[in-house]
């Protein structure tokens, strides 16, 4: 009989990519949105609309996701659902904390009273760890500073507790930033792209960003999905920070993204206070030598990859809209 596997936040950027893998390796597919209308755009251009079953669920609902593992007696859970957006979690923050916190004890819980003994993944933050001295693993300082960044840090606590107190077997991938083309276009990296292929085709159009200094740790997406379930699948559950190690400015992300389609971005952004977050991080990198480590797993492609393939990806895009 196929593997099951639940996946939710399954509309999202991860949450396909990781259906798609989960399903090329033969496994039976059951995503999870809290709409009753689920967007599934992302799904349909991987073509894997309709391979999954689709159902609607509260991932804060105790009876609703007992009813769910019930019903479909999971051999893998993957809870990606959240309010993803940093930004916006300075806006939201009781959405945000309702999403991550309440979503994470609910399901662990659930699976405590069900005495579940499948593989529980939690998706975390590498947010958590806020400005990174030296590149993080599990074992650095954490200081998160953001609403969503708090919530991420407490439902990795909760991880670690239900696996040592109650020995559920659940793990949390701390995910550093990873792009695709499935990445919603409020993101910035997003932003960037769409902004520099606007401006080829229009002589006036300005791109409105933020801080140019923050530096990031960026990955691609379809990678980590693949590490995910390589944490998962261990003998030993140990969590991990999965990242590629190499951090580079926003300032070096546009300047590429622009330089690939041989435009001078200095004429074209345009620097704007209000899109300054508070508490910014400056810099985030990850370790990744406890993951080459463990699992032999390293990231293939590093930032100069990812937007050439961002880039490629919108290009391709607007050629068939
Ligand atoms: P997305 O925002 O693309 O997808 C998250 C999914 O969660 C959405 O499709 C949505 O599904 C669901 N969701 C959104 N808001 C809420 C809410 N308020 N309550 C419950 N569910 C909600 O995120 P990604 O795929 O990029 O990320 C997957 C996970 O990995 C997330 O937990 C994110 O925080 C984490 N992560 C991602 C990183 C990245 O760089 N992408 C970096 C670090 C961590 P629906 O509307 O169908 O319910």
């Amino acid at each position: 009989m196929a593997r099951t596997a639940i996946v939710f936040g399954c509309t999202g950027q991860d949450g396909s990519l990781l259906c798609r893998s989960l399903l090329a390796q033969g496994m039976k597919v059951v995503g999870v949105s809290r709409s009753s209308n689920p967007n599934l755009d992302t799904h349909r251009k991987l073509c894997i609309a309709g391979e999954i079953e689709v159902t609607t669920a509260d991932i804060s609902d105790f009876r609703e996701i007992l009813e769910l593992l019930g019903r479909h007696q999971p051999n893998e859970i993957y809870n990606l659902a959240a309010q993803s957006s940093v930004g916006l979690s300075f806006q939201q923050p009781v959405d945000t904390f309702d999403s991550i916190i309440n979503g994470t004890i609910n399901l662990l819980e659930v699976a405590r009273f069900a005495e579940f003994n499948g593989l529980l993944y939690f998706a975390g933050s590498s947010e958590i760890f806020g400005n990174t001295e030296e590149p993080a693993s599990t074992k650095s300082r954490r200081n998160p500073r953001s609403p969503y960044a708090i919530a991420k840090d407490a439902s990795f606590n909760t991880v670690q507790l239900y696996r040592q107190a109650y020995g559920l077997h659940c793990v949390t991938g701390i995910l550093f930033n990873h792009e695709s083309p499935y990445r919603s276009p409020t993101f910035v990296t997003r932003k960037i792209v769409s902004g520099a292929l606007r401006c080829l085709k229009e002589r006036d159009c300005k791109l409105r960003l933020g801080d140019l200094s923050v530096a990031r740790d960026w990955g691609w997406a379809e990678e980590y999905v693949e590490a995910m379930q390589i944490i998962l699948r261990a003998d030993d559950l140990v969590d991990h920070v999965i990242c590629t190690g190499r951090m580079v400015t926003l300032e070096y992300f546009v300047d590429r993204v622009f330089s690939e389609l041989d435009i001078c971005w200095r004429d074209r952004v345009e620097l704007v206070d209000s899109l300054r977050r508070p508490s910014e991080i400056r810099c985030s990198v990850g370790d990744p030598e406890p993951m080459a480590l463990a699992h032999g797993w390293r990231a293939q492609r590093d930032v100069d990859d990812v937007i050439q393939l961002l880039v490629e990806s919108a290009r391709h895009e607007g050629l068939h809209s």
